[in-house]
């Protein structure tokens, strides 16, 4: 049974098409769930192009609950995509306690002032010494794990996004924050948006995911769409290639509880 947990919506200023036409795709792939996950509000000098501002919060819940009524061939749930970024956890965690998520999805998208996912600091790659900045975004996706504000850990290497990557590799800097997942007893997200990007990869590698695989740590799959052709983006491969590791389950969730189902 297939279900996709990373959809966005027109409300984040930077996907395209009607929430209608991305649960369509669903029901037509024979997806059992479909879960929006958009980009949260933020105070309003955080990245304030890539999200709704908090007076279209209510939008968002009124536009799925009523997706729900009008769609009861499919479960839809209500996800949100949430940033960790240090000086803004408690407005994270009042927004996120105020409100009746499915599932919370946790998301590092920016180091300081840096956005490493976003096409308008790629240059900040050349100034950069990878590993460090490998270690540096580890490091800081531990620290949003150890805030236990969320229920699942988005793209865990997306700062692979645009080709850089450490000589050595990083499966060693990405296993602490493995551990931190597994002691906090998060899901992680397999996100198939990398296959369209220049990493040409799912996040996270393969090398990590069958270390996810032995460390026993829950998955949820999303294909982190922004426009409805998106939609469960490559997940019959992706989940052959998760069978073949290893993986028997993905998770579903409701009301923040996670159970499991047979892939
Ligand atoms: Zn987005
Ligand atoms: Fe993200
Ligand atoms: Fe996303
Ligand atoms: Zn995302």
């Amino acid at each position: 049974m297939l279900i996709d947990y990373h959809v966005h919506t027109k409300l984040c200023k930077h996907a395209v098409g009607e929430p209608e036409e991305y649960i369509e795709k669903a029901i037509e792939k024979g997806f059992a769930e479909i879960g929006f996950s958009d980009h949260c509000p933020m105070p309003g000098d955080y990245d304030p192009e890539s999200r709704m501002t908090e007076p279209e919060f209510p939008e968002y819940l009124n536009m799925i609950g009523k997706l729900q009524k009008k769609y009861p061939e499919i479960v839809i749930k209500l996800g949100i995509e949430v940033d960790y970024f240090p000086k803004y956890v408690d407005y994270v965690r009042k927004f996120v306690g105020e409100n009746r998520f499915d599932y919370v999805i946790g998301a590092v998208h920016f180091l300081d002032s840096w956005g490493i996912d976003n096409e308008k600091f790629v240059g900040e790659y050349k100034h950069r010494d990878i590993n460090e900045a490998y270690n540096l975004y580890f490091k800081t996706v531990t620290d949003a794990i150890e805030t236990k504000l969320f229920d699942v850990v988005a793209h865990l290497d997306i700062i692979k996004k645009f080709g850089y990557k450490p000589e050595n590799g990083y499966l060693e800097i990405a296993t602490e924050t493995l551990k931190a997942i597994k002691k906090n007893d998060l899901c992680l997200e397999v996100n198939t948006s990398g296959l369209r990007k220049i990493a040409k990869e799912v996040y996270p590698n393969d090398e990590i995911l069958q270390k996810v695989c032995e460390m026993e740590i829950p998955i949820i799959l999303g294909s982190d769409s922004h426009a409805p052709s998106e939609m469960g983006w490559y997940f019959d491969e992706t989940v052959e290639n998760l069978k073949r590791i290893g993986f028997k389950n993905i998770c579903s969730f409701s009301g923040r509880k996670r159970t499991f189902v047979s892939l």
